[in-house]
């Protein structure tokens, strides 16, 4: 059953905060300056930010950066698997730079998006009941509710 943990096999080389990573394995992806600025952007904080909100970030980087140009890094980086599009009902879509298996929380109260790791023990596979021999390329989980911040004020409120 080794093969089917696909943890194992997403856990890539250049990890996440390991300094420069190597963009081999995105196809014919190019790092641009503007990409570049676009990516560090998402990474220096994982709030999974909206386009404009990108936008808004990266023009302290790049002040003549336009919108356009920021859908078009984000277009073309998820694209090419190294950035993730997240959708939260019909909002604007978020952007997040995590590409190791995980599950999205969405706070109801602050719309924040975090990310939830696995255990480090567990597989993507073991949760649900697969039907024997399909494998899981890509997982995509969002659960609904309230960060412990909030659930902490809603508490508070009604002592
Ligand atoms: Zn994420
Ligand atoms: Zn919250």
């Amino acid at each position: 059953m080794s093969h089917l943990n696909p943890t194992e096999a997403l856990r890539d080389s250049d990890g996440d905060q390991a300094g420069a990573p190597t963009y081999s394995g995105f196809g014919d992806f190019r790092m641009t300056r503007q990409r570049k600025v676009v990516y560090d952007v998402l990474m220096a904080e994982r709030d999974h930010p909206t386009a404009s909100e990108v936008f808004l970030r990266a023009k302290h980087v790049m002040p003549g950066i336009s919108l356009a140009t920021v859908y078009n890094c984000l277009e073309t980086m998820t694209h090419a698997g190294l950035v993730k599009q997240v959708n939260v009902d019909r909002e604007a879509s978020r952007y997040c730079p995590n590409l190791r298996p995980h599950a999205h929380f969405y706070c109801s109260e602050c719309q924040e998006i975090s990310d939830v790791d696995l255990h480090l023990s567990a597989s993507t596979a073991t949760p649900w009941s697969l039907p024997e021999g399909a494998k899981i390329d890509h997982l995509e989980v969002s659960m609904k509710g309230v960060c412990p911040d909030c659930q902490a004020r809603v508490l508070e409120k009604s002592r």
